[in-house]
């Protein structure tokens, strides 16, 4: 049996008649992985810790009302990094950090490519932020830099949502950043060796077609080995969690005037070599003026006196 060299693009779909399917991408198609392996996303490949082979590509799978999901259902991990663009920093008059700036979004997060992004009605100033995200593919802890490149499986695109009138209010950014479908991945998992360098990757994002980032991962502050590095000094990495690596210039909060997301706008996520992650806006109702009050703040301060 050959080896796949391990060069490949990883897709997840779902059809009413199959349900959820671990698929790979060829020119001919997508061949059905969860028939050979049983997995059924690219964490539970991972999990298994199971070598792809050229014996696993199953049948091309009929595209016809398939529909894109998360390459990555229910990650262990998915953690997030502030501030590690230099010209993120520029855009916002501050210092680049001297140590990467950790936060974390849960499971709860997760959302597939085409999958409505619902903005809560806690929110008047929802973002995005096209980012770079790590597929960690082996257990690692306390992990140098140079040891790093074994460690990654692949990489893929997440869209790190953002309510920046909670995450300024709250201080610290959990509900900001980890509320329901606020991370959108996909539309692939591209292994590392088929993706090559990610040291100058173009990143771009745009709102209804209107650029709003334009930059390269030339631009991190701290590169994907020593953010991994650092992470694992901490936490133990597991196959399929997820770091998202951090967003360059151009989000909303910093326009001038600040712009938001609002109903019926479609992101567009964009990084090469990867593809195209696409996500409309779809507004929670009814709508309310007082976020805080919407967010049920002021209600459950009531009933706690
Ligand atoms: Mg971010």
């Amino acid at each position: 049996v050959a080896a796949y060299t391990g060069r490949v693009k990883l897709q997840v779909i779902a059809r009413p008649d199959l349900g959820q399917r671990l698929g790979l991408v060829t020119d001919a198609g997508i061949r059905d992985l969860t028939a050979t392996t049983g997995a059924r996303d690219v964490g539970e490949l991972l999990a298994s810790g199971r070598q792809l082979t050229t014996d696993d590509a199953g049948k091309l799978i009929d595209p016809d009302s398939a529909e894109l999901r998360a390459p990555i259902t229910r990650p262990g991990k998915i953690i997030c990094v502030g501030l590690n663009y230099h010209d993120h920093c520029r855009e916002q008059g501050i210092q680049p950090p001297a140590y990467p700036m950790l936060f974390a979004k849960f499971g709860n997060a997760i959302a597939s490519p085409g999958q409505p992004v619902v903005r809560p009605r806690a929110t008047e100033k929802l973002d995005l932020e096209c980012e770079l995200a790590v597929v960690i593919g082996r257990r690692v802890s306390r992990i140098g830099p140079e040891e790093v490149p074994a460690a990654i499986f692949g990489y893929t695109i997440l869209n790190d949502i953002t309510m920046r009138d909670l995450q300024h209010e709250d201080r610290q950014w959990l509900r900001a950043k980890g509320s329901d479908g606020f991370a959108p991945i996909g539309p692939v998992v591209v292994t590392a060796d088929e993706l090559g360098d990610v040291g100058d990757l173009r990143l771009r994002s745009s709102v209804n077609g209107e650029t709003w980032q334009d930059s390269t991962t030339a631009e991190m502050i701290f590169d994907v080995p020593t953010l991994v590095a650092f992470a694992s000094r901490s936490i133990t990495l597991e196959p399929g969690d997820i770091i998202a690596t951090g967003t360059p210039a151009g989000v909303g909060h910093f326009h001038d005037p600040p712009r938001y997301l609002h109903h019926g706008d479609l992101l567009r996520c964009e990084i090469a070599g990867i593809g195209v992650l696409e996500n409309r806006v779809l507004d929670e109702l009814p709508r309310a003026d007082d976020h805080a009050a919407a967010a049920g703040v002021a209600e459950l301060m009531e009933l706690a006196r």
